[in-house]
């Protein structure tokens, strides 16, 4: 058997997902398995093992035939000295975490941001060739997204670059998770969505989504705003329209901004309602993008799913071991 697999591991806010993968980035064998303590480093290291085990085993590939690891992680990933990288979370530092997974595993790990890995299994494995300038954006609970400019993930001078989430749109605008008023993610993201439904509920407007979903609003899934919105909930509808709208704004800006032959549009919100709000947000671009811009413009929706993370993970092991050989 030739050495030449990469492991791929993506940490998520619950669970952590670990996947084998060829050369050619073909998935393997694939495990999940729950963060037993998310608020303890060891915890995260013993159920990223355990996660890294399982996929071998399905894969039938022992660590020996393994090229290197690329990690997935919440936070934004700084460049270090000596090419290393360092996440921040507020949950764990996950340079540590590398280093022990070095240690432990004995094979180089290359840690990247959940957003900017998205984008980039996207990139090599859809759009591969095709275009050297996509920006990704991901709308969930909250919104992650990735640039690549050139063919490679623009990471900024400190490894912040590419939060398109915290794009402030709206002067005085809701409150985000950074601290900040008024980013795309405090508009537009599931989050942001419930949040104005539950406003115009508390203000006494009528809404079946609490019904829908079985307890409150705030908890709501993707699935439940959809079972809303097509038993007629007006106040649903409303507040999904405008988080379109916000997202149409940002990609119009982007757009201005970078010129990028394709956004890709993905995420647990955008693929529930892709066909509701898909053409509001392309509606919303052609309104504000720059005539130059807009040419050849492609806005898609991924194929990928939750698979884009760690295929990326796994192409950004690939691409820093390729650059160092
Ligand atoms: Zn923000």
């Amino acid at each position: 058997m030739n050495k030449g697999f990469y492991l791929a591991v993506e940490v998520g806010r619950s669970k952590i997902v670990s996947a084998v993968f060829t050369m050619k980035l073909a998935c393997m064998g694939r495990e999940r398995v729950a963060i037993k303590n998310e608020a303890d480093s060891d915890g995260i290291l013993t159920s990223v093992l355990e996660c890294i085990e399982g996929a071998l085993a399905r894969a039938e590939v022992t660590l020996n035939d393994v090229l290197g690891l690329g990690m997935s992680v919440p936070g934004a990933v700084s460049s270090e000295a000596g090419g290393g990288f360092a996440a921040s979370s507020p949950r764990w530092e996950s340079d540590p975490l590398r280093v022990q997974l070095q240690a432990e595993l004995g094979l180089p790990v290359f840690v990247e941001n959940r957003g900017n890995a998205a984008t980039l299994g996207i990139y090599e494995c859809e759009y591969a060739g095709k275009s050297g300038d996509l920006i990704g954006i991901f709308i969930g609970g909250g919104i992650r997204s990735g640039m690549i400019l050139g063919g490679n993930l623009f990471r900024g001078a400190s490894g912040w670059a590419g939060e398109v989430g915290h794009m402030v749109l709206k002067r005085g605008g809701p409150k985000c998770r950074c601290g900040n008023n008024g980013c795309l993610e405090a508009l537009a993201s599931r989050a942001a969505i419930l949040s104005r439904i539950q406003a115009g509920a508390s203000a006494g407007r009528r809404t079946i989504l609490g019904e829908v979903a079985g307890h409150e609003i705030e908890r709501a899934k993707n699935s439940d705003l959809r079972k809303a919105l097509f038993r007629g909930d007006a106040l649903v509808a409303e507040s999904i329209l405008e988080s379109a709208e916000y997202t149409g704004l940002a990609v119009a800006s982007l757009a201005n901004l970078f010129n990028p032959a394709v956004f890709v549009l993905g995420g647990g919100l955008i693929r529930a309602l892709a066909s509701e709000m898909v053409p509001v947000i392309l509606e919303t671009v052609d309104q504000h993008v720059m005539p130059g811009t807009s040419k050849g413009l492609k806005i898609l929706v991924s194929d990928l799913d939750d698979h884009a993370g760690l295929l990326g993970a796994a192409a950004w092991a690939r691409r820093n071991r390729l650059s160092k050989t």
